[in-house]
């Protein structure tokens, strides 16, 4: 080789180096790691609801434009655990709301049919502990000993399912609005019943504010400004709302000093950023997915009574209002990072545990509180941990043809139908299919043969349809293929339910589709059309902050090119 071009070489290998060194210099490795979940978005609620804080992240972070769910079912308790451990349902402990305690792990007898949603923080620690994985909390106190994990969120099966056996703080609304005898009632706004603040090591500083106590379908009829929420927003008698209506947690409510929903959270969460010594933090807010439910989570055809007036109360219990509030909450967050000096050692991700879509073929029960009639069918009264599924029409009319077989232990119906089921030979299965193929609006049904589904029937289907169930349905089945999961599953057409009139949990593109940005300050912005699911958060996260696996996973790392 020349001089001159041992010269050239040299200086590109400096030029590498220099390159390299001031690419560090911008994005260094993050030493903390905030996940907000949306509960329930759809990518393009960013851009129509002025999601100013979501767009300020995607356009300068990593933003995965073609993330999807990527598992079954879709839904709240079943995504928050695999995006804190990068498993799949099937190796969770739980697959949906509803399982089949096949090992007796919960002591309620082998087999024992349990709804998920009922689980307290300690059932859900004994599901996590029997599968033996780590989860987010476990790999952050390897790594950082000593510094606070802490999960927050409006649900409490949500939070619970996602601190099980791995954080050390979690806080969410008490599960019970407690009456009158308030400890101070001067400080509160109103009179009646109130939530506090309940959970698993609740820091003194948030149990004792009052500020953490909130109205919840308080009759308001007296109160200021007017009109009161009195009547849960008019969620109750409001159709299709009264399905799933708004009883006050899940917005922040007329109160300024004693906001709720996702202001609650948010607040909450500050508290710790300005309290602890902390590496991680999981957010849940739950605003959007509320009012999805209740109206249909990005429908175009605006029902309900109320306008969306933003300077009206109304307007909090509708999708413009709700998604931007939950985006100032992102910012607010974001300050407060800022302000506490983490912002630039901390990976921000923002995500969704599901889409949703709203039921044009509507097969559930119309009535005020349907969705709990119409999600559950226990024809039996077999499961051991909940009434539900034992009143009512419970969904009756539709549901017959799988309760004709005399074979049913329990089914669960959102976006999709998955039962449970007393004989499960292979022929009473294929027999249970059978009749799921029936029911209106099934385009497959499927039967578990181990750790997989069997395809057994398809139905019609639209093109669109057709094409994203050949590209993702088996695919999607197979993530729930376990002991505890259905032992039949009927897939949907799109915009059909079976729950309520706004749902998710199915394997529809709507559904499944959801937005993810990941962000660390000072690094190269991209966008990602790689096929980004929830289970690949959790080793991102690892990969991208430089802690190593110490189990298997079943999702994949990218690297946001720190
Ligand atoms: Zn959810």
């Amino acid at each position: 080789m020349s001089l001159a071009r041992k010269g050239v070489l040299l200086a590109i290998v400096v030029l590498l180096v220099l390159l390299a060194a001031a690419g560090a210099a911008l994005a260094a490795k993050p030493t903390k790691v905030v996940i907000i979940t949306m509960d329930q978005m759809k990518p393009w609620y960013a851009a129509t609801y002025d999601m100013d804080n979501i767009l300020w992240l995607q356009s300068r972070g990593a933003n995965f434009k073609n993330a999807t769910v990527g598992q079954m079912a879709s839904e709240t308790v079943v995504s928050h655990n695999t995006i804190v451990s990068g498993q799949f349902p099937k190796h969770m402990g739980w697959t949906d709301e509803v399982m089949r305690d096949t090992s007796n792990v919960l002591g309620y007898g082998a087999g024992a049919i349990v709804t998920v949603g009922d689980l307290t923080y300690e059932q859900f620690t004994l599901l996590v502990e029997a599968e033996g994985y780590p989860k987010l909390g476990d790999y952050m106190h390897a790594k950082f000993p000593g510094k606070v994990v802490a999960n927050f969120g409006g649900k409490y099966y949500q939070v619970a399912s996602t601190a099980a056996s791995s954080s050390d703080i979690w806080v969410t609304f008490g599960s019970k609005a407690q009456t009158s005898a308030l400890p101070v009632p001067e400080v509160l706004p109103w009179s009646g019943t109130y939530r506090g603040p309940s959970g698993g090591n609740v820091p003194d500083y948030i149990a004792n504010d009052d500020r953490f106590k909130i109205s919840t379908g308080n009759d308001l009829s007296t109160a200021s400004p007017s009109p009161a929420p009195n009547d849960y927003y008019g969620t109750k008698t409001d159709k299709p709302a009264y399905l799933y209506p708004e009883d006050g947690r899940m917005v922040p409510g007329p109160y300024e000093t004693n906001l709720g929903g996702d202001d609650w959270v948010a607040d909450a969460a500050i508290k710790v950023i300005e309290n602890e010594d902390w590496s991680a933090l999981h957010l849940n807010f739950s605003g959007i997915d509320k009012i999805g439910h209740m109206w249909g989570g990005g429908n175009v055809d605006k029902v309900g009574r109320y306008d969306w007036d933003p300077a009206t109360i109304m307007a909090q219990v509708h999708m413009p209002w709700i998604a931007k509030n939950a985006d100032k909450q992102v910012g607010r967050v974001m300050k407060a990072l800022r302000d506490e000096g983490d912002w630039s050692s901390t990976l921000f991700i923002v995500l969704a545990d599901h889409g949703s879509t709203w039921a044009k073929r509507a097969h559930y029960v119309d009535a005020a509180g349907g969705g709990n009639l119409s999600w559950y069918y226990d024809p039996n009264e077999v499961a051991k941990n909940t009434t539900y599924g034992r009143f009512g029409a419970n969904n009756e009319t539709v549901l017959a043809p799988l309760n004709a077989t005399g074979n049913l232990a329990y089914s669960y119906q959102s976006t999709a139908i998955e039962a449970w089921l007393i004989d499960r030979s292979w022929t009473k299965k294929a027999e249970a299919a059978g009749a799921m193929k029936a029911m209106p609006d099934v385009i497959a049904t499927y039967v578990r043969w181990g750790d997989r589904y069997v395809l057994t029937s398809k139905g019609s289907m639209t093109r669109a349809e057709r094409i994203w169930w050949e590209g993702h349905g088996q695919r999607l089945v197979n993530t729930m293929a376990s002991p505890t999961g259905p032992d039949v599953v009927g897939l949907l057409k799109d915009q059909t339910g079976y729950g309520v009139y706004g749902d998710h949990g199915g394997a529809q593109r709507e559904v499944q589709r959801v937005p993810m940005v990941m962000y660390v300050k000072g690094m190269k912005p991209k966008v990602s059309t790689a096929p980004f699911r929830l289970v690949d958060v959790l080793p991102t996260v690892l990969y991208n902050m430089g802690i190593k696996k110490m189990a298997p996973m079943d999702g994949r790392a990218y690297s946001l090119g720190l």
